[in-house]
């Protein structure tokens, strides 16, 4: 059978991932990194993979049969979804949760009119999150929804704070509110705003001159990421950042509180702990990379959600062999 063949668009932290959970695929093979800076800057795992300009990805269109989108959320990705769907089936990890209905229709607009195959907004939020999140309202639909985060360390809201002007590096921690959590888990179906749920914690190093009033403004006001919670925002020097701050643990659960019958209480409940987040995710790309290459291999065109691919195309087993292992 067909080995998969993957380009890896963008060598960062879910680049790096997204390499070490191919590693583990035997059904696929990294076919080539692709990245805007100097492709002979990159040190890689393996010295002899293929490592391309991403101006040049075009031309490899022919070697790869799934690429995996690394980039950022905020500036990378609006441009580099559409622009690669024009050539590639495409998996990415868009994750900016008001933007998706834009960004799919960008992408879906380029895969069409180009016969490619898209899924977006893959990892596990949005991604495993969404799809429990579904999986409960359509279960219990007399019920409330809850998502907590955390406590750990958002990879969206981290790049947006080291893109605000006057910060050097920095971190960002999203906390659940303790006394919410409890009342959730008691049963309790409490309104909550997105206040009442989550603070964030900011651990900021400033570039030499910047003023920490503004930084700490720029911040807490910066809509989508920011406006909408309780924010703090810690100064610190570039040793204590390095020293306290260095790992990328996350994790969290959804939470389906319903009723079915007459009053029974029902609770579903989802949760993930992760030592790394972007390892984790770009695992959960990977998995996606097989459903998009063989739903582009039947034939289907377009961009797509994971609400719309089925389990079983995750799996490297066939559906016979499913049947008999897991049901
Ligand atoms: P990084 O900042 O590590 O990488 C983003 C891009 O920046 C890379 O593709 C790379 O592009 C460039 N880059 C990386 N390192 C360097 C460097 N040292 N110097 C210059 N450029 C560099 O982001 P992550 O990989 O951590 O995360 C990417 C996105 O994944 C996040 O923005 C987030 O939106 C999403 N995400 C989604 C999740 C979900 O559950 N859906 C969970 C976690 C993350 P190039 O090689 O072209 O230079």
């Amino acid at each position: 059978s067909h080995t998969i063949r993957v380009g890896v668009a963008g060598y960062g932290n879910l680049g790096r991932g997204a390499l070490a959970a191919l590693a583990r695929c035997p059904d696929m093979r990294l076919a080539g990194v692709f990245t805007r800076r100097d492709p002979a800057s990159l040190r890689l795992p393996d010295p002899s993979t293929p490592v391309y300009s991403l101006d040049d990805a075009a031309a490899h269109r022919g070697e790869i049969d799934v690429m995996i989108l690394c980039g950022g959320s905020k500036d990378d990705l609006p441009v580099q979804g559409p622009a690669l769907a024009q050539w590639f089936t495409t998996v990415d990890s868009y994750d900016t949760h008001a933007r998706i209905p834009q960004y799919f229709e960008a992408v879906d607009a380029a895969a069409r009119a180009h016969g490619t195959l898209s899924i977006i907004a893959v990892g596990w939020d949005p991604g495993l999150f969404s799809i429990n999140r579904l999986m409960g309202e359509a279960i219990l639909p007399d019920g409330a929804t809850y998502t907590f985060w955390g406590k750990g360390l958002s990879q969206g809201h981290s790049d947006a704070i080291r893109r605000v002007p006057g910060v050097r590096a920095g971190v960002q921690y999203t906390i659940p509110v303790p006394e919410a959590v409890a009342r959730v888990r008691a049963g309790e179906q409490p309104a909550l705003s997105t206040r009442e749920k989550h603070r964030r914690e900011c651990h900021v190093v400033l570039e030499p001159g910047a003023d920490p009033r503004q930084v700490e403004q720029a911040i807490v006001a910066m809509p989508d990421y920011f406006a909408d919670y309780d924010t703090t925002v810690h100064f610190i020097d570039a040793a204590t950042l390095a020293r306290e701050h260095a790992g990328m643990p996350h994790g969290g659960f959804v939470i389906r509180s319903g009723r079915t019958g007459t009053a029974e209480n029902q609770v579903m409940e989802f949760s993930l702990k992760l030592d790394s987040n972007p390892a984790f995710t770009s695992s959960v790309l990977v998995a996606y990379a097989r459903a998009a290459w063989r739903m582009r291999s039947a034939g289907e065109t377009g961009a797509r959600t994971v609400f719309d691919v089925a389990p079983g195309l995750l799996s490297p087993q066939s559906p016979e062999a499913l049947r008999k292992a897991l049901l």
